[in-house]
């Protein structure tokens, strides 16, 4: 029987103990490090230069920056390290080096050139030298990739984790603008993208709810900028979307928000929820996607997943408390919040104020316009009363038909007065519907009444409320009129 000879194991070189050295390390810096050692060790070399160029972000532009480390056997040398740099650069280039006594070599990453290599000394240099150093070059290059890899791979996995903790803190939360925000924020971080924006479907259309890029919330008229068919796509097949260049796919090329934008990569996922589609998840960048991506795309699931969830836990609720027509909070939602506001306030100080706004004469304008007419002038009123107060801290609710509530926290009876006519104010001074040309002013009496000057309980701050915008209309409609301290 034949017996295969085993193969010659070639002598332990430097390369072999420099590649065992370089795969230990996690820090790039000091691959570049050792490499530069080795190869002043190995060829008894004065100089020993690497340059390379990588890709960073300067605020929203990305641009290649060129990284030198150089290493001297000796002192350091002011010339030689200016010679080494020339000859990187020119390696850079595509020029080579084969002078006498210095050599500069391509370093390259995954086929493509990156940097260059570059050893200088006082002789000349042999064949095998050359070939050493092409192998160094090699090794370093493969090194680099590790330990870059190593890096992104940690660099996931905190995200994650992040993930996870960003999740737990936003579960109980089902303020739906928040949750979006975060989630947006996440997605940024995650795919080093420009600008994420999410599309929820509604009644069949998807429309732009949320957006963000690196300087903050994105306005609603950015969603003209973005690549609708992509997400018109991913709504219909349910299937998520990569395109890495633009440029490689003829069709979008061609599209207005991909030109206008110089847009290069997108992505974009589906949100899937219990009841169906939700709506889309999208990213978009003038840089390449990075390859890296295929990966992410595990987290991005988990985070659209968990999104969607949360986005139709938002919904509902919304639904279930915030009336259709005035987009204002229903009795019973409002009507819990003052009752809750009333025990925090018995029990540990201070006080509130409640308002009570009732449209004046509001059946002549259904009357005389039509009821259509009349729902747009509600609205209207609506819309003036929730901009007329503290966004995020007073509460705005629809009492019932064209009645309507203020919670205003913490405020007394002269700050509850000023809201209470700045609402009037800005009900009165404008018409509150157009009808054939036709302006149609209206006006609001407002009842005023602050726990605990007036009342000692919900049920009577808001009987007091009551009590002062009856006299309000009795008085002559369109003014404020505030409950008197109870003794
Ligand atoms: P006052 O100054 O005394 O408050 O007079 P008013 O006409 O506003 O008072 P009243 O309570 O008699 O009438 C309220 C009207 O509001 C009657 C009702 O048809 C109308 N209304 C209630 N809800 C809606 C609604 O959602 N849309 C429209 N268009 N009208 C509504
Ligand atoms: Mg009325
Ligand atoms: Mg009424």
């Amino acid at each position: 029987m034949a017996v295969t000879p085993e193969p010659e194991l070639a002598a332990p070189d430097r390369r072999f103990e420099l590649a065992l050295r370089l795969a230990a390390f996690q820090d790039p810096e000091l691959v570049l490090d050792e490499t530069l050692a080795e190869v002043l060790a190995g060829l008894g070399a004065d100089h020993a230069m690497i340059a390379f160029r990588r890709l960073r972000a300067l605020g929203e532009h990305v641009r290649f920056e060129t990284v030198n480390r150089y290493k001297a056997a000796g002192p350091d040398d002011e010339a030689e390290r200016h010679e080494a740099f020339g000859a990187t650069l020119r390696a850079l280039e595509g020029g080579a080096e084969d002078r006498e006594g210095r050599m500069c070599v391509a370093l390259e990453q995954r086929g493509h050139v990156v940097g260059a290599l570059y050893v200088s000394r006082n002789a000349a240099f042999s064949p095998e030298d050359l070939t050493y150093v092409q192998d160094v070059s090699r090794l370093l290059g493969l090194a680099l990739v590790n330990t870059n890899a190593r890096h992104d791979a940690e660099e996931r996995l905190s995200h994650l984790e992040r993930l996870n903790r960003v999740f737990l803190t936003i579960s109980h939360n089902l303020d739906l603008a928040k949750v979006q925000d975060m989630v947006l924020q996440m997605t940024m971080e995650l795919t080093k993208a420009e600008r994420a924006v999410i599309l929820l479907n509604e009644e069949g259309q998807l429309v732009f709810t949320a957006g963000r890029d690196r300087h903050g919330p994105l306005m609603p008229d950015a969603e003209a900028t973005i690549s609708r068919s992509t997400c018109q796509k991913v709504m219909e097949s349910l299937e998520r979307v990569i395109v890495f260049n633009t440029g490689d796919d003829e069709a979008l090329a061609k599209r207005h928000s991909v030109l206008g934008m110089q847009l290069k990569s997108i992505l974009a996922v589906p949100l899937v929820g219990s009841s169906g589609p939700v709506g889309v998840l999208y990213v978009d960048s003038r840089n390449e996607m990075p390859a890296s991506i295929e990966q992410d795309l595990l987290v991005l699931g988990a985070i659209a997943g968990q999104a969607t969830i949360l986005i139709e836990n938002a919904r509902l609720l919304r639904q279930a408390t915030v009336d259709g027509l005035t987009n204002l909070y229903i009795r019973s939602y409002f009507m819990n919040r003052l009752a809750e506001e009333a025990r925090r306030t018995l029990r540990y100080g201070g006080c509130f104020s409640l308002l009570v706004v009732d449209v004046d004469h509001f059946k002549r304008i259904n009357d005389t316009y039509g009821h259509q007419t009349g729902d747009v002038a509600l609205q209207q009123v609506a819309g003036r009363i929730a901009t007329a107060v503290r966004v995020g801290i007073d509460l705005v609710g629809r009492y019932g038909g064209e009645e309507m509530v203020v919670l205003l926290p913490a405020t007394d009876t002269p700050g509850a007065e000023v809201a209470a006519e700045r609402i009037r104010d800005a009900i009165a001074g404008l018409p509150l519907a157009t009808v054939g040309g036709v302006d149609i002013f209206g006006t609001v009496s407002i009842g005023v009444a602050t726990l605990p000057a007036a009342a000692r309980s919900a049920e009577d701050l808001f009987a007091a409320a009551d009590r002062a915008l009856y006299i309000a209309k009795n008085d002559g409609r369109n003014r404020v009129v505030v409950a008197p301290e109870t003794p």
